[in-house]
């Protein structure tokens, strides 16, 4: 099968340069110990917002690597034409834009844009219903897939303990909890069987009275230049189960997500997570 021919969306940014990298290191390669559906990967185009610096640019040299000979567009609608997959780390409105066209292309989309709404998450749902292959994650990284999973497992095994979601990214960060805290609660809630929208505290300030039993609890720390760390802490009588993810570089977020597109080119449209790639 020929090479999937990817678009990076967001190119600027900093998932961006990552994205491009993890293109560039994947072309020609099938990915290693992939479930690849196409032999391997190469950069289509690369696209940002139009004014943004990196327009123009070489995306291999943007990205700190040798030129690739595609420069860094703002044009999106010319970038897609011929396009099969779109790596789209961006911002919750260009999302649902891309899902919309990757729906009338029968393009593969895969979304690593956190801080959607609800209305956004119905978009990209009916996008993926109507022509896309989503694969949406708050984390695309294979650590965190697995951490979800023994999330789940110990929130079922320690039915009555309390859980709390601890996080921390860097200074640049817009939107909170992250993606991957509610990624985490979402493990949690289905390990107790309840939904997270009507069990989860996001903030506490002032005279809060005691902890409701049965809630999950967010708190969001932001500073520096912090990838990415999150703890799901278990806290029962005398004792606390605290599991962790130290995200230590971006690779791990576009590897994955250049995973999951090798692996969406073989699936027919539909919404689809990395427990789904992953086959966990
Ligand atoms: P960033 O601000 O560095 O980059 C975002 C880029 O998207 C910017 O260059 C911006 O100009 C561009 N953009 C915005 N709207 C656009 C549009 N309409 N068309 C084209 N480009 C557009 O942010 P970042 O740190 O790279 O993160 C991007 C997103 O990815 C955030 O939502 C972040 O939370 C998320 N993220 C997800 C994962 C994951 O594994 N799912 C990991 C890290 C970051």
């Amino acid at each position: 099968m020929a090479a999937l021919k990817v678009v990076v969306a967001g190119a600027g940014g900093r998932m961006g340069a990552a994205n491009i990298r993890a293109v560039a290191a994947q072309a020609g390669l099938s990915l290693h110990g992939a479930v690849a559906n196409a032999s391997g990967m190469t950069l289509h185009a690369a696209v940002d917002r139009p004014g943004t610096a990196a327009i123009g640019q070489d995306a291999g040299l943007f990205a700190g690597i040798e030129a690739l000979g595609v420069k860094i567009t703002d044009d999106m609608d010319v970038a897609l034409v011929g396009a099969d997959a779109i790596i789209d780390f961006t911002a919750p409105g260009a999302s649902v834009a891309l899902a919309q066209k990757a729906a009338l292309l029968g393009l593969v989309h895969i979304i690593g844009t956190t801080g959607c709404s609800e209305a956004d998450d119905a978009a990209i749902a009916e996008a993926a219903r109507t022509g896309a292959r989503v694969v949406k994650s708050g984390n695309f990284s294979m650590g965190m897939a697995v951490l979800a999973n023994l999330v789940q497992k110990a929130a079922a095994a320690l039915a009555d303990y309390d859980i709390e979601i601890l996080e921390m990214h860097h200074n640049k960060k817009v939107d909170a909890p992250s993606g991957t805290a509610l990624l985490l609660g979402e493990a949690a809630a289905a390990g107790r069987k309840i939904g997270l929208k009507t069990h989860s505290v996001r903030v506490r300030d002032g005279h809060t009275g005691p902890r409701e039993a049965g809630t999950i609890g967010f708190a969001t720390l932001r500073g520096g230049t912090v990838v990415g760390d999150h703890s799901v802490i278990l806290a029962g009588p005398s004792e606390r189960i605290e599991l962790n993810h130290r995200a230590e570089d971006r690779t791990i977020f576009a590897n994955g997500a250049a995973r999951a597109a090798l692996w969406a080119a073989g699936q027919a449209p539909g919404l689809y997570s990395m427990n789904d790639v992953l086959g966990l």
